[in-house]
């Protein structure tokens, strides 16, 4: 029997990503691939920048799709900005601040660890005091919203610090981009990457970035060539750079910035104020019926994302048992723990399309039913829809 055309199941995606993706954006996708040097596509290409600097509250004419996922993000900023020697600070808590480490090491720099304890923002005060015991740093990095534990650091303090201190920052946006307050300039943000999977609610694939003036001036003077081609700033600009001509540096994902266009156009008809507003309002629906189920937040209120909910695993229960079930079941994806959390959470996602009252309600059914909990959690969350409190 030759192999058959591959038909994917139909899922509810409320994991740490991908997210569920827009019927909108499965018919962007579909249309017809043309050149990637099509004047058509480069008027596109100029609309995607406008909207993506729409979305990160910026106006860094630096501003455009990584042809890769939200890693090659990570890895554009760090190998751009991070030259043999140069110090970085870098704040780990959770998996992807380990990642940034590992990026500032391989690009010849020198990482000054920051710890925070798993489901904890960034300490500032501890951050404050690494700035000014080393003086030679050159950038802080961190990231805004930690999808492996779920907790959300203060990026506007952090950047301040790092300004008063004359260090550039980086910072991973990757889950908070159109989920999370964000503000580019305003906080004084030098370099940030995101992902299109995540509240986008896009296909993945695609990783958003924008640098400052302040950045562009550091990639420009580098004394080394940087060492990664593809992911190489000086050149990419060659093709996304605007007015000038455009000349050939890669094949762009056509059709996948054909749905990153449609994706962006969504979250402007929504509004990007509005969609940080409608994650908030479905997680506090969720929390609340976790917490009239029993179940319990890892992360402290206050430091808790709207768009990636980690509950503790009850006493006696079986982590993957409880999710293949909820996969067979109710066709419900949720993300299991990640690094040191493995085997003692679950991670819940309400990102972009993902984050409405529907999904709330049948993931808190699903889990009563699984868990075979008493108590309603379904019950107190439409209670909270209706009353607000
Ligand atoms: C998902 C994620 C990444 C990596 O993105 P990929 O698209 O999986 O490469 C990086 N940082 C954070 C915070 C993420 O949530």
């Amino acid at each position: 029997m030759a192999i058959q055309s591959f038909h994917p199941p139909r899922r509810t995606l409320m994991g740490p990503g991908p997210s569920d993706v827009y019927p909108r954006i499965s018919e962007a996708l579909s249309r017809p691939t043309i050149g990637h040097l099509d004047p058509a596509f480069i008027q596109m290409m100029d609309e995607v920048k406008e909207l993506l600097q729409y979305s990160f509250k910026t106006s860094n004419a630096l501003t455009l799709p990584i042809s890769a996922p939200g890693s090659a993000g990570m890895e554009a900023c760090f190998a751009n900005l991070v030259e043999p020697g140069d110090k970085v600070i870098v704040c780990i808590n959770g998996v992807f601040g380990m990642r940034m480490k590992e990026n500032i090491e391989r690009a010849g720099g020198e990482a000054i660890v920051v710890e925070d304890s798993w489901g904890r923002a960034v300490d500032s005060a501890k951050v404050e005091q690494a700035l000014k015991t080393h003086s030679d740093a050159v950038i802080l990095a961190f990231v805004h919203a930690e999808t492996s534990t779920g907790a959300k650091s203060d990026a506007e303090k952090l950047c301040r610090l790092a300004q008063e201190h004359g260090c550039l920052t980086i910072v991973d946006t990757v889950t908070s981009l159109a989920g999370s307050e964000l503000r580019v300039d305003d906080w004084g943000i030098d370099a940030v990457y995101s992902g299109t999977q995540k509240c986008l609610s896009c296909v993945p694939g695609i990783s958003p970035v924008s640098f400052s003036e302040k950045a562009i001036a550091k990639i420009a003077n580098r004394e080394s060539k940087v060492q990664s081609w593809f992911l190489d700033m000086n050149l990419i600009m060659g093709y996304w750079g605007q007015g000038t001509k455009r000349a050939y540096h890669h094949t762009a994902p056509v059709n996948t910035l054909y749905a990153l266009h449609e994706a962006l156009v969504i979250l402007q008809e929504e509004g990007i104020e509005q969609a940080w507003e409608r994650h908030q309002l479905h997680h506090k629906a969720l929390a609340k019926g976790l917490e009239a189920m029993g179940l319990e937040l890892v992360v402290p209120e206050g430091e808790r994302l709207s768009q990636l909910n980690v509950v503790q695993i009850p006493e006696g229960i079986d982590d993957a048992a409880v999710r293949s079930e909820l996969l067979q079941k109710y066709n419900l994806e949720i993300g299991a723990g990640l690094g040191n959390l493995a085997g003692k959470v679950w991670r819940i996602g309400l990102m972009g399309c993902s984050a409405n009252q529907t999904n709330v309600l049948n993931c808190l059914s699903a889990l009563k039913s699984v868990l075979k909990l008493e108590k309603d959690g379904a019950a107190a969350a439409l209670t909270f829809y209706h009353t607000k409190s």
